[in-house]
């Protein structure tokens, strides 16, 4: 198996989000960004550049990777709009939060402050891999995942449409903070092109393999046009 060209940057998003309440309190979900640090060190072995954009895990990424940090999805965001313009492709591995508190405390919330039911009102944050869709230039390349818990395929055919992927890769929640995953990914036209399911180190090489012939089939010269 040859190499993406050496200077192929590639964006991946690992890890949860968080989403404060008051100034130590937030919304996030279990996500520990294995299958984002998988990743990196699967592109690395390619010899290529990874370019993470990571919430908070306790993992750490590899010395030679550039990792970007980040806390909430709206920075998730504005940090990804930033370096996508500078990549060749975007691998959504990352479980940012869906949903915000509305109205956010200055003040650490007290007891006191609240009666016993306390009732929090959320809202919607930005989606990262659908805003990135929507400037996605025809050299570039977007595989997302989507993690669900019914009507599978049907969710995740509906986020490869909306958010503009040329793959999504379908997982369930068992695979959350687990070594090992099973996925289904689908083209960009729908169709199930592979199962794949082992540790998510292997998984990420494989993925990445898919990634490189969809780009060598999508370019006669075998090489990424630029620009
Ligand atoms: O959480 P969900 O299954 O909807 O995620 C589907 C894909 O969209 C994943 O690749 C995830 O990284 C990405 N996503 C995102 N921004 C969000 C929510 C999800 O980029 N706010």
């Amino acid at each position: 198996m040859s190499h993406l060209p050496p200077s192929s940057r590639i964006l991946i998003t690992s890890g949860p989000t968080r989403e404060y309440l008051d100034p130590v309190r937030f919304l996030t979900n279990a996500s520990s960004g294995r299958m984002g640090v998988a990743l990196t060190e699967a592109v690395l072995e390619y010899g290529d550049v990874p370019v993470v954009v990571s919430g908070p895990i306790s993992r750490s990424y590899p010395k030679n990777a550039e990792v970007h940090w980040v806390e909430t999805t709206a920075q998730m965001l504005q940090c990804c709009e930033t370096l996508f313009p500078t990549c060749e492709g975007v691998i959504g591995a990352a479980a940012p939060c869906d949903f915000k508190p509305m109205v956010f405390s200055e003040q650490k919330l007290t007891k006191s402050d609240t009666s016993i039911e306390f009732l929090l009102r959320l809202e919607s944050t930005p989606d990262i891999l659908a805003a990135l869709g929507r400037k996605k230039r025809p050299n570039q390349w977007i595989l997302g995942f989507a993690l669900e818990t019914k009507n599978d395929r049907e969710r995740a055919l509906e986020k490869l449409r909306r958010k503009n992927c040329d793959f999504i890769a379908l997982n369930g929640p068992e695979s959350i903070d687990h070594e090992d995953a099973t996925l289904e990914v689908f083209d960009d036209r729908g169709r199930l092109v592979v199962i794949l399911a082992g540790k998510k180190r292997q998984l990420a090489t494989e993925l990445l393999t898919l990634m490189k012939e969809k780009y060598e089939t999508a370019k006669p010269s075998g090489k990424l046009a630029r620009g």
